[in-house]
């Protein structure tokens, strides 16, 4: 296809033609700004690296990541789908489209399973996070994941200490992954329009020095245990001397894990597994 499918009189043509609805059930907004798309890809796009991506819908995003990335894979559901985008992309051979369910994925079976790979996606909205996480815990070679969601889910990501969505799990993500908001994007890019706002948010993996990354993910999981418990109430039954270790840290008497920044996290590590005893 040479046309930009992303133009909304494209994107009309091939609805018609393949005979398609925007289907509720799987979440599907298809993006009709070539701008934005174009946007997208650029920032995500790596010398050498293969492009991964969750529901093409049409083909939008994909036919640009075609253009910036050596190979593209696919994953869509909807049959429907599946069979207009190979017509689509016949002539298209760095683009693989890989049937069913994202989240039924073993990573294992994947071709892309040992390439360094850059996610991107503009997410089905009603299964961001769980496709999220499956990344996250996935040990794929990923280099970067850039990916389009509601804005309230790019917000609570974003989330900083002290706000209402700052648990454990953003302390955890924060620790693995650089996030930054790319852009925000209005509701009038998507055919059907959505009721909610989108953003555009990247990941990147940081690299730690040696750090036991199962005790950090503990420390901070029962850190937050009990949400209205204060820091020491949460942690004096594991560690002997937390009174001490929270005021050589300067944090104040009574201080809750949601106060805590990852950063008072890392020294909060430093300081109960080098310097005290477990009880
Ligand atoms: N990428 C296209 C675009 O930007 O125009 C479509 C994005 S639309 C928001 C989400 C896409 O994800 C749809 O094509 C939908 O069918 C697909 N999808 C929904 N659930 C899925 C799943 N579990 N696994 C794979 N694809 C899924």
């Amino acid at each position: 296809m040479n046309d930009v499918i992303a133009k909304p009189s494209v994107t009309m043509t091939i609805l018609k033609k393949y005979d398609l609805k925007a289907t509720k059930k799987f979440g599907q907004n298809f993006l009709i700004d070539p701008n934005i798309i174009e946007k997208i890809a650029k920032a995500a796009c790596q010398e050498g690296a293969a492009a991964l991506e969750i529901g093409p819908g049409i083909g939008a995003l994909t036919q640009f990541l075609s253009r910036y990335f050596k190979k593209v894979y696919a994953h869509e559901i909807d049959k429907k789908l599946i069979t207009a985008l190979n017509d689509i992309f016949q002539d298209t051979e760095n683009i693989e489209i890989i049937p069913g369910d994202f989240l039924n994925v073993d990573f294992s079976d994947m071709p892309y399973r040992k390439e360094r790979i850059v996610v991107c996606a503009n997410l089905p909205y009603y299964i961001t996070t769980p496709v999220l996480f499956k990344l996250f815990e996935s040990d794929l070679n990923i280099q970067k994941i850039i990916v389009m969601v509601q804005k309230e889910v790019a917000d609570r990501f974003l989330a900083g200490v002290g706000s209402e969505d700052y648990s454990a799990l953003s302390v955890l993500t924060y620790f693995k992954y650089d996030i930054r908001l790319l852009t925000k994007i209005k509701k009038t890019v998507f055919y059907p329009s959505p009721k909610v706002d989108s953003a555009v948010i990247s990941f990147t993996p940081k690299k730690h020095k040696e750090l036991d990354e199962a005790r950090f993910s503990e420390l901070v999981k029962n850190s937050f245990r009990q949400r209205r418990k204060t820091l020491k109430n949460n942690l004096q039954d594991t560690f002997a001397n937390i009174d001490k270790t929270i005021n050589d840290l300067g944090f104040k008497d009574g201080v809750r894990a949601q106060e805590l920044t990852l950063e008072d996290f890392l020294r909060l590590y430093g300081e109960l597994y080098e310097n005290q005893s477990l009880r």
